[in-house]
């Protein structure tokens, strides 16, 4: 075994192993390290026995040839590693509770007992292990990973969460915990929050569509769900604007449902991508130039991008869209906003008349309780937390929370369904280097191509592809075993050389209808760290969504096939809900105050003013009456400026 000499601070980190509550951890993390830190360890301990985690037994028997006997070898099997895969990715949560129950699990299995003393111990260690590179990820770099779909969901999801670059954010907030009424599969709802200026639109993914005519009445086209009181003819005119305003790359198809837009033209597709677009043209799969938020010219005052597709970094020519960097500068300009940071709103404070007159936050930095006092309170935090804090805002005319006479905040909650399958194309084998360089994103999509009256789920979705030979990042081609059946030294590197490209990922986004088994309430015994009832998650799919995860999992064998590729791995069966991600997975929650004409079955009227509080807008994807299979921000955006200059308007009028 080679002897990796550590650096002078990982050498510190392995001293302090040695005093017994800080070894706890640094055992506990080790199988989950990379090798060589794995062969550190195993030399930095010696005398000790030492407790290696191993995702399946087909790791757990690598390791076990490779490491002295002291090591002792166990498997995550059952041990709950999505827990614990999310925990490394994002970078230590162990105050979490499913977490510290894994980690008190395998302590307490190999004969460990730990002390609250322990725990702060094994926090701050971890933390460091974490920052000097210790314990990087949750699987080893030798393509050693389980061949599960399930595996390579958590994978994705640690990935993820590592780049995903929040500030204490991400699929959990330390001491910001939500609960799930339950935890059984598929009724488990994840949340991803940023706490940070900007919100998600630093993350996300740019893709930017407008719902069509279709998506805004539903209900009238095949009975199911219910119609928005808005049209797409009212939308029409704030995305133009929002269009002209942000800037964003598409072509103008005349598609029924997918309307045209004031595009700036679109990057052309890259090798891997015609290859798609030809595959789809064969199958009568609608493909087309992507829809994306980045500027393929200068716009506005905005340099166009120089396609390095870094855009999960930032842009630092704002090439993209995020908030702070193309809405707050211009607002900032006019000396009339002022944005107080590190508040965390607790609730909205009502008068005698019901009508709203503040909104008192905790001061982050000092713990203290502020108020900020408003004639007109608009909540754009988000659906599931504008929820959240409607339900925790009581009083006597409200007493059910506010805007809730109907008892609908935080019901009709939906996400978008999601699933992911890869295809190896020998075709995209061993090419020699050319250039796949491009926008942070797809050049080419598939929208929603069929008439789903012929099909057994209602409503439609659209597939976003990737691959390529873009800059290889963390978790780069981990599943190579599936390909070449593993393998070490000089074969690997020419295997990953040969097939590096060569996979192609077809990633499923559709509609989910509301249903009333998903909403989202206060739960009556869990606060967060700044005393704040915290939100409990109730999920269930219905058939139709897991009948159309199925069918996305077949169009796009399909279209691997039709590339002369077979899929990665097995499609998902129903057993496994089709690999249909979790509630709230894809990131596009929806529906918690919903629109509508009437006070008792909805929260919000046409314009995102609340019913029962005519001074108190919502202005995100709270008020959507239903959640199209199209990304939703750029919806969220349009209705927000619609909402905005009705709120004009009307204050010009002396109606608010
Ligand atoms: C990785 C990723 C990829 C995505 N890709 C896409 C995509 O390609 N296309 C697309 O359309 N959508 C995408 N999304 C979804 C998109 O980011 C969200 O739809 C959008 O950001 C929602 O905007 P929002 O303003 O409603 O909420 P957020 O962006 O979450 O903003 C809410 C803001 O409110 C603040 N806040 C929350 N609670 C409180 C409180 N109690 N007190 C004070 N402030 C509070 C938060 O800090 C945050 O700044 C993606 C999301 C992620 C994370
Ligand atoms: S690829 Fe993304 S980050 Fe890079 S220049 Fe273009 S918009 Fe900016």
């Amino acid at each position: 075994m080679t002897h990796h000499t550590p650096t002078a601070e990982q050498q510190a980190i392995i001293d302090a192993a040695r005093d017994r509550s800080e070894s706890i951890l640094v055992r506990a993390y080790a199988g989950c390290a990379k090798s060589t830190t794995l062969e550190m360890l195993a030399h930095a301990l010696p005398a000790s026995p030492a407790l290696a985690l191993a995702f399946n037994k087909k790791i757990a028997d690598e390791l076990t040839k490779r490491f002295p006997p002291h090591f002792q070898i166990k498997t995550m099997n059952g041990l709950g590693h999505g827990a614990w895969s999310r925990a490394i990715g994002k970078r230590l949560i162990l105050d979490d509770k499913k977490l510290g129950k894994l980690v008190s699990k395998v302590l307490t299995d190999s004969g460990f007992e730990a002390s609250q003393d322990d725990w702060a111990n094994i926090r701050a260690l971890a933390s460091r292990a974490m920052s000097l590179g210790l314990v990087p990820r949750p699987f080893t770099q030798r393509g050693l990973v389980e061949d599960s779909q399930e595996t390579w969901r958590e994978l994705s999801e640690s990935l993820f969460g590592f780049y995903d670059a929040t500030v204490d954010g991400g699929w959990a907030v330390p001491g910001e915990p939500y609960t799930n009424a339950s935890d059984a599969d598929g009724a488990k709802f994840e949340w991803w929050r940023a706490r940070m200026l900007g919100g998600r639109t630093n993350h996300w993914g740019r893709i930017s569509l407008r719902f069509g005519p279709h998506d805004f009445k539903g209900r009238s086209r095949d009975g199911l769900g219910d119609d928005w009181p808005i049209g797409y003819d009212d939308m029409k005119p704030y995305y133009d604007k929002l269009d002209e305003l942000v800037g964003l790359f598409g072509t103008n198809e005349g598609l029924e449902n997918e309307p045209d837009g004031i595009f700036l033209p679109p990057p052309a597709p890259r090798a891997y991508e015609r290859l798609v677009k030809k595959a789809s043209d064969k199958l009568n799969i609608t493909c087309i130039p992507s829809r994306l938020s980045i500027l393929t010219k200068a716009h506005n005052g905005r340099a166009a991008c120089h396609y390095c597709g870094q855009c999960g970094r930032g842009c630092k020519t704002r090439s993209n869209f995020s908030s702070p960097s193309v809405l707050l500068p211009p607002a900032l300009a006019t000396n009339r906003l002022k944005i107080v940071t590190g508040a965390m709103a607790r609730e909205v404070l009502t008068d005698d008349e019901g009508r709203a007159t503040a909104v008192s936050y905790v001061d982050t930095a000092t713990g203290k309780t502020e108020e900020v006092r408003a004639k007109i309170v608009v909540l754009a935090a988000s659906a599931c937390e504008t929820a959240r804090l409607l339900l925790n805002s009581k009083s006597a005319r409200h007493p059910d929370g506010l805007a809730n006479s109907s008892g609908t905040v935080g019901r009709y909650l939906t996400d978008t369904t999601g699933t992911s399958v890869q295809g190896h194309i020998p075709v995209l084998e061993g090419l020699p280097s050319y250039n796949d360089d491009g926008a942070g994103g797809m050049h080419v999509y598939m929208p929603w191509w069929l008439d789903n009256k012929k099909l057994d789920f209602p409503r439609g979705y659209h597939i976003e592809p990737w691959g390529g030979r873009d800059m290889p990042g963390y978790g780069f081609m981990s599943g190579i075993h599936k390909l070449n059946g593993g393998g070490y030294g000089k074969k690997l590197k020419d295997d990953y050389r040969r097939l590096y490209g060569s996979i192609v990922g077809f990633s499923g986004r559709g509609e989910m209808l509301p249903n009333k088994d998903c909403y989202c309430e206060i739960d009556p015994s869990v606060v967060d760290r700044y005393g704040i009832p915290v939100l409990r998650f109730h999920w269930k799919w219905s058939d139709g969504e897991l009948n159309q995860a199925r069918h996305m999992n077949e169009t796009a064998a399909r279209v691997i096939e039709a590339m002369g590729g077979k899929v990665v791995g097995k499609l998902p069966g129903k057993d496994k809900d089709y690999g249909l991600k979790l509630g709230g997975e894809i990131i596009h929650e929806a529906g918690t105050t919903r629109m509508g004409t009437s006070p008792r079955t909805s929260v919000v009227n046409e314009w995102c003013q609340a019913h029962d509080c005519k001074n108190l807008f919502v202005a995100d994807s709270g008020p959507f009456v239903s959640n199209a299979h199209k990304n939703m921000t750029w919806t969220i955006l349009a209705l927000s400026m619609r909402t905005s200059e009705h709120i004009v308007e009307e204050r010009r009028k002396g109606n608010l």
